[in-house]
């Protein structure tokens, strides 16, 4: 998608060889009519896809999943990383390790909100080692929904969440794929879904 990756060489910041920083419009300061082009560019992709429902992670992942979720005209649910007094009871909970926080979360969903008779899309921010994509896999599955796959924003496809992810069959549609990171410049890679 032209317009993010031009985004990204605009206002992305380099902080390692690995990660990068979009403060300025995606995890802190939100682009909402970029936003909105996100969400329509989902929305084509899984166009046909008997979409139900959008899964997505606190907090990152809402502004986007929201933006496909008012396109394709379904409702957006996000997992949350801590349990709130509103949220004990009735939930499926899945682990997930942050290489980036170093730390473990337990993300969980109402039961209420998705079962066996919704197709969900798992979207998210980035995908780097997809341990946060097959957590939210987890708790589509343990809901007894159908997947339609998996549309990341950013891609880091020098980190192996994406290749194992596709390996195992799974629909991932990046709408930006960065091949490298390395000595603070952003690489993009031609590919761009599979
Ligand atoms: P994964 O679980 O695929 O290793 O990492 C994905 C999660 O880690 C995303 O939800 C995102 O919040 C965070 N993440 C991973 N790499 C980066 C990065 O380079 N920049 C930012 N801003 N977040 C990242």
């Amino acid at each position: 998608m032209e317009r993010l990756k031009q985004k990204i060489m605009q206002e992305g910041n380099v902080l390692s060889d690995s990660v990068l920083k979009v403060d300025a419009f995606l995890n802190h300061q939100i682009d909402p009519v970029l936003m909105q082009e996100i969400g329509e560019e989902f929305a084509g992709r899984f166009a046909g896809a008997g979409v139900t429902k959008i899964l997505t992670l606190e907090s990152s992942g809402i502004a986007p999943s929201v933006m496909a979720g008012l396109s394709m005209g379904v409702p957006v649910v996000f997992a949350r990383k801590k349990k709130s007094l509103t949220l004990m009871d009735d939930l499926y909970s899945a682990e997930v390790y942050s290489y980036t926080k170093r730390e473990s979360n337990e993300i969980s969903i109402s039961k209420e909100y998705i079962g066996p008779e919704d197709t969900v899309l798992i979207i998210d921010d980035f995908l780097a080692n997809g341990q946060a994509a097959l957590g939210l896999m987890k708790l589509v599955e343990r809901a007894g929904a159908k997947s339609a796959g998996i549309g990341i924003v950013i891609e880091k496809g020098f980190q192996e969440g994406g290749g194992e992810l596709r390996k195992s069959g799974v629909r991932v549609e990046s709408l930006a794929i960065i091949e490298s990171l390395k000595q603070g410049n952003i690489l993009f890679s031609k590919e761009e879904a599979t």
